[in-house]
C-alpha cells in the first residue's frame, strides 16, 4: 500500500506527525512537495521567502536520501498535483498537516471533496504547525479567545503531546517523477543578509540556543543591539522545527529564561486562534475603530520614508534598514516601527503588512496581520490608543546607540545616546550629517491620532 504524505508549512523529518502516520499504516510513501501556484498568485511568493523555502526543499530532499527515500516535487495547482500523484501511485491514504489561514482551509476542503470522489481518505492532523490546535480550547461562549492572558492560562494547561525523532527509513515507490529542487541563487531580489534556511540549520540553532539563549532570555529579549532573541521564527513559519518540541525543550529545561519563551511561543498560537476563528482579519479590522487612516495617495512620501528607513527617526530607520537587509527585524524593532507607521504617520496598517510581508522570511498571514493589527489599535490590545515614543524607545532598548550605528551608517560617528537625537544638534554640525530632517514632529502626529480617534 502506498500513503501520500503533502508537506505544507512543516518542512522537516523530525517530530512529523503525518509522516509517522503514513509510515505506520502504508509500506511505502511519497513525500510530496507542491510548488503551489495559488500562492503565488495571493502575492505570498515574496523572493526571500522563495530563497529560505529553496534551502528547505533541498535539505529535506537530502534528509530522505539519506533515509532511503526522495522528495517529490511538483508545480502547478495543489489539489490537481496530488490527485496526479494519487492516480500514478494508487495511494489510499492522504496526509497532511492542519493550516489554520482561510487558504489552508479551503485547500483542506478542496482536497477532500476531490479525494473522497476517488474513494481515498485524507488526513488531517493537528499538533504540527501549532502545538495545541487551533479551536481546541476556547472561553464560555465564543469560539475563540480574543485576550492573551486567558488564553494562556487555559492553554498552558492542555496536554502537549511528546515530541519524537525522525524516521530511520522512507520507502518511497519508484514512479512518481519530481522537478528538480530549485535553487535559492535563482531567486532574483533576495536580501543579502537572508538567513539559510533547511531543518539542518533550524536544528544547530536550536542547539545554540538551548545552550547560549534561553536561560538569558526573560532578561535579553528587549535588548535591541545584544540580538538575544531565537531567530527561529523563520524556522517555526516553514516547519522546520516543530513548535511541540520546542515548547517540551524549554518545559524541560525549566526557569525564568524558559517560561518567558514559552509564553512568547504561545503569541504565535494565539494568533493562529484568533485568525482561525476569524479569517477575514487577514483584511478587515478585527475591531473597529472607525478610522479614516490616510493612505498611500495621502501620505505617499511619508510612507515611502518609512519603507527605505529615511524618517528621520534613527531607531526607526534603523529597524527598516535591518529588515531590507536581513529580512528580519527584533520584535522590538517591528513593535516601534508599526507604531510609528499607524500612529505617529496615522497610515493604514493594511499599507505597513504588506510591506513588511513583502521582506520578512517569516512573513506569515497571522503573526503578521494581527501584531499589526495589535499596534495599530484594531486588534487584541486591550489599550489600543497607546502611542510608542520612538526616542524614549530607542534611549530604553538602545541606550547607547549600537543598533541604530550598526544599521544606519551616516550617524556612526555619533557617540553615545546622542546618536537618537541628531535634530538637536548644532547648525554646523548637523549639517556635516547626511541623514534626513523628520518626517513630522512627535507631537504632531500625536494630536492626529488623538483627534483621530476622539481622545482629545
Ligand atoms: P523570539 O523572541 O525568540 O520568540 C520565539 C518565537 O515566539 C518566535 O520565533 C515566534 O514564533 C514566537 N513569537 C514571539 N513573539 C511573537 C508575537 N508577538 N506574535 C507571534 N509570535 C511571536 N512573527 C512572525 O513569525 N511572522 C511575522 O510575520 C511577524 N510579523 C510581525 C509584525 C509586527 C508588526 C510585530 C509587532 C510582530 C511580528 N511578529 C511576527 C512577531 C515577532 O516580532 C517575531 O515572531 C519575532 O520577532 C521573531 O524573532 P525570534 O524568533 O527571535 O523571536
Amino acid at each position: 500500500t502506498v500513503a501520500v504524505v503533502l508537506f505544507t508549512a512543516d518542512l522537516r523529518l523530525h517530530d512529523h506527525p503525518p509522516l509517522r502516520a503514513a509510515l505506520a499504516s502504508a509500506d511505502e510513501v511519497v513525500p510530496l512537495f507542491v510548488r503551489d501556484t495559488g500562492i503565488d498568485a495571493a502575492g505570498f511568493g515574496a523572493p526571500n521567502r522563495r530563497a529560505f523555502l529553496a534551502d528547505c526543499l533541498r535539505d529535506l530532499g537530502a534528509g530522505l536520501r539519506e533515509r532511503g527515500g526522495r522528495l517529490v516535487i511538483r508545480s502547478g495547482d495543489v489539489v490537481a498535483e496530488v490527485c496526479r500523484v494519487v492516480s500514478e501511485t494508487g495511494a489510499g491514504d492522504i496526509h497532511l498537516a492542519a493550516g489554520v489561514s482561510a487558504y489552508a482551509r479551503r485547500r483542506e476542503e478542496r482536497l477532500r471533496r476531490a479525494l473522497d470522489s476517488g474513494g481515498a481518505r485524507l488526513h488531517v492532523h493537528d499538533g504540527v504547525v501549532t502545538a495545541v490546535a487551533a479551536g481546541a480550547v476556547t472561553p464560555a461562549g465564543s469560539d475563540h479567545f480574543a485576550v492573551f492572558t486567558p488564553y494562556f492560562r487555559r492553554w498552558s494547561a492542555e496536554r502537549v503531546r511528546d515530541a519524537f525523532g525522525a524516521p530511520r527509513a522512507v520507502p518511497v515507490p519508484d514512479g512518481p517523477g519530481s522537478e528538480e529542487v530549485p535553487v535559492r541563487a535563482g531567486v532574483p531580489g533576495v536580501s543579502a543578509g537572508l538567513a539559510e534556511g533547511g531543518e539542518t540549520q533550524a536544528r544547530k540553532r536550536l542547539t545554540a540556543w538551548r545552550l547560549h539563549g534561553l536561560t538569558a532570555y526573560e532578561d535579553r529579549h528587549d535588548d535591541l543591539p545584544g540580538d538575544a532573541t531565537s531567530r527561529l521564527s523563520p524556522h517555526l513559519h516553514f516547519g522546520t522545527l516543530s513548535a511541540v518540541e520546542l515548547i517540551q525543550r524549554a518545559r524541560a529545561a525549566g526557569g525564568a529564561g524558559a517560561d518567558a519563551f514559552v509564553r512568547q511561543l504561545c503569541w504565535r498560537e494565539f494568533h493562529h486562534q484568533v485568525l482561525a476563528a476569524r479569517p477575514a482579519a487577514a483584511r478587515l479590522d478585527y475591531r473597529t475603530r472607525h478610522d479614516h487612516w490616510r493612505s498611500e495617495a495621502d501620505a505617499a512620501d511619508e510612507i515611502e520614508a518609512w519603507r527605505q528607513g529615511r524618517t528621520g527617526y534613527p531607531v526607526v530607520d534603523a529597524a527598516m534598514r535591518q529588515l531590507r537587509h536581513e529580512g528580519w527585524m527584533h520584535n522590538r524593532g517591528r513593535l516601534l516601527t508599526a507604531g510609528f507607521l499607524t500612529k505617529t504617520l496615522y497610515v493604514d496598517w493594511r499599507i505597513g503588512a504588506r510591506h513588511f510581508l513583502e521582506l520578512l522570511v517569516d512573513g506569515d498571514v497571522a503573526n503578521n496581520q494581527l501584531n499589526w493589527q495589535w499596534m495599530a489599535g484594531t486588534g487584541t490590545d486591550s489599550r489600543p490608543n497607546r502611542v510608542l515614543n520612538p526616542v524614549l524607545q530607542a534611549k530604553r532598548y538602545d541606550p547607547d546607540g549600537d543598533y541604530v550605528r550598526r544599521w544606519v551608517p551616516e550617524l556612526a560617528a555619533l557617540a553615545g545616546p546622542a546618536v537618537h537625537e541628531p535634530w538637536k544638534l548644532r547648525g554646523a554640525e548637523r549639517a556635516r550629517f547626511e541623514y534626513p530632517a523628520p518626517v513630522v514632529e512627535l507631537a504632531d502626529g500625536l494630536a492626529r491620532f488623538k483627534r483621530a480617534r476622539g481622545l482629545d
